[in-house]
């Protein structure tokens, strides 16, 4: 058969590119990626053998090879693996499949030093290989099949399979660069090994002529005791389990002794992964089974909430044939998962207990997949809370809904709340400025998630939480604050009265009510929602998310001490309303934009402010 040449995917093309032009700092990372794949499709094949055992061949005894060849200036490393096939080696060496990449690729800006940072997050994995290597060889043959496949690439646009003879398992023969013959040394290749890939649970052979010598310690990290592990080796081992590559913020593990025995070792990486609010919420701990790899998408390992999580968990009591299908619903992994998220919650309580500022970067990075756990974990419900750091008009520092509740004002019975797209904006709310004014502290949540475990929870240590946004705030009986500046009861002189019927007979169905305002000092209108009615925020977020397609009417509050609402209701005593009748509109149009809202409708807002202004200036 005829060589099959073919494309890359346009975003492997542009990888490739960034990979060989860019001077990479350590390019022997790109060993670490060769072997971490070979450990991969050995694991893969080991747990496929437990329940087909032909598909082994007789050969399971899992290793990898490294041969290098100094006369023809080549590095491979085999592998008795998995394989792959000729749609797997399209697939998997053509295009990228992670999930992410697309927001990945939008990142890229062309600057070689930046991007190189980036793609230091997201990984090149197999592409790695052409940092030292002019062409690439796969030679490869998938476990329980007979046709063996050769792919091959200079890594520039395109790459060429075609059927070939092959062990099963897969060869990568690298053709090494100019100045790249360092990696054909004995010496650098078992340093690098030590250095990357010690914790791969199988061995590394380097075969050099007819000298074959084990190169890593060939025992999986997280059996070794904890004393006998260095940083470094657990920050590789990270790398490797987690296809990360940034540094991990936590790393936890221990053995579950008694009536379910297990080992963890979990890491919290350092940087939030591109896919973290992929809508399918998967976790990716790995699952194993007296060290054999079973599954890394189990979900009944670990709830969504802690998805940011990265690892391995080995248990002992588990049957070591069970099929991915049987995990579901089974009652020592139930116990098992209820093990590590107490685990898991208990070590992030006493981070943020013993470690605040650092406790801080973590909450920035995972807080809002936590706070999920919130109405979805209801055992765990209370001990997520008190892990749940704020932003607040109180400072900028982060605060505990427990340090909150403690720095409530006289007659305050309510936890104040204010949700939002950032907190800059926020804090300009007009609604906050009673709040302000009274020294009142206000929650600022920022999240999309607030808008749904906040009503779901309700209040905290017997104080409700409250939308500052909501209609019925009451704020006279909270002491305290600046007594210029609070909101004054309304004058009593009728007039307001009059610009309030004037207001709701010009706007009508677009507004559910106007009110005289309590909570207003320095603006003259705000709008707020009646109680009952959906918040303004979490209606702009399901818009945006087109689950609702039209905006309900909101209550216009007004400020009765501010001078433009004075002069607008003394004109409406002596003019009547129509002389008021575009100002009405503007006042709206106002608040809405305030809220980040455009106006009700432009072209009209446009020309009222046109003949207001020429008013104005006429007068
Ligand atoms: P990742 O390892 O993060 O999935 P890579 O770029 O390192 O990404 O590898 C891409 C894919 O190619 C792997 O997911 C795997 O399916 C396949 N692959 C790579 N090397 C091997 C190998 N030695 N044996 C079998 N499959 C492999
Ligand atoms: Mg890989």
């Amino acid at each position: 058969m005829s060589a099959e040449k073919r494309e890359f995917q346009a975003e492997v093309a542009k990888l490739l590119d960034i990979v060989v032009h860019s001077l990479y700092s350590n390019k022997e990372i790109f060993l670490r990626e060769l072997i971490s794949n070979a450990s991969d499709a050995c694991d893969k094949l080991r747990y496929a053998a437990v329940t087909q055992p032909e598909l082994a061949e007789g050969d399971g005894a899992w290793r990898i090879t490294l041969i290098p060849d100094k006369a023809a200036g080549t590095l491979t490393v085999t592998d008795n693996g998995i394989g792959m096939n000729r749609d797997d080696l399209i697939a998997n060496l053509g295009t990228i499949a992670k999930s992410g990449t697309a927001e990945f690729m939008s990142r890229l800006t062309g600057d070689s030093k930046a991007d190189m940072t980036l793609i230091g997050q997201f990984g090149v994995g197999f592409y790695s290989a052409f940092m030292v290597a002019s062409d690439v060889t796969v030679t490869t043959r998938k476990a329980g099949e007979d046709q063996g496949w050769c792919w091959t690439s200079e890594g520039k646009g395109e790459f060429t399979v075609t059927e070939a003879e092959a062990a099963r398992g897969a060869a990568i023969t690298l053709t090494l660069r100019d100045g790249e013959s360092e990696f054909l040394d004995p010496h650098r290749l078992r340093a690098i090994v030590k250095r990357y890939s010690d914790h791969i649970a199988i061995p590394v052979v380097l075969k050099d002529g007819d000298k074959e010598e084990t190169l890593n310690s060939a025992s999986a990290l997280w059996t070794r005791s904890k004393s006998d592990i260095t940083p470094e080796q657990y920050k590789e081992f990270y790398h490797h389990v987690a296809h990360a590559f940034d540094d991990p913020w936590l790393t936890i593990h221990y053995k579950a002794e008694g009536a379910i025995e297990y080992t963890g070792l979990l890491y919290v990486p350092g940087s939030k992964p591109l896919d973290i609010f992929h809508p399918d919420r998967k976790q990716h701990v790995k699952l194993y089974v007296k060290r054999v790899f079973i599954s890394d998408e189990s979900e009944e390992l670990l709830p969504p909430y802690l998805r940011f999580l990265r690892g391995v968990v080995d248990s002992q009591d588990l049957p070591l044939n069970i099929s991915r299908e049987m995990l579901q619903h089974n009652p020592v992994l139930a116990k098992i998962k209820a093990g590590l998220v107490k685990r898991v919650l208990a070590e992030l309580k006493k981070k943020a207990e013993d470690a605040e500022g650092d406790y801080a970067t973590f909450w920035d990075t995972f807080g809002a997949v936590l706070k999920e756990g919130i109405y979805e974990d209801f055992e765990r419900k209370a001990d997520i809370l008190e892990l749940c750091r704020f932003r607040t008009t109180a400072g900028e520092s982060l605060a505990s809904l427990a340090e909150v509740a403690g720095r409530l004002k006289e007659g305050q019975d309510e936890i104040y709340y204010v949700t939002g797209d950032d907190v800059a904006a926020l804090k300009k709310s007009p609604q906050l400025e009673g709040f302000l004014a009274k020294g009142i502290e206000v929650l600022l949540l920022t999240d999309p998630i607030d808008e749904f475990w906040v009503p779901a929870v309700g209040e905290y240590a017997g104080k409700r939480l409250r939308s500052v946004t909501e209609g019925d705030v009451d704020l006279a009986k909270v002491a305290g604050g600046d007594a210029a500046a609070q909101p004054e009861p309304e004058p009593q002189d009728g007039g307001i009265d009059t610009l309030v019927a004037a207001l709701k007979l010009s706007l009508g169905e677009r507004v559910k009510d106007v009110r005289a305002s309590a909570r207003l000092t320095s603006s003259p209108v705000c709008l707020v929602a009646d109680s009952g009615q959906m918040s303004m925020h979490l209606e702009k977020l399901l818009k945006a998310h087109r689950q609702l397609d039209q905006d309900s009417a909101r209550v216009l509050e007004v400020n009765p001490k501010h001078p433009l609402i004075k002069g607008l209701a003394a004109k409406v005593a002596s003019s009547g309303r129509e002389a008021i009748d575009d100002m009405a509109w503007l006042l709206l149009d106002q608040a809405r934009i305030v809220e980040g809202e455009p106006p009700a409708d432009p072209a009209d807002f446009a020309r009222r402010l046109a003949a207001v202004m020429e008013k104005g200036l006429g007068g």
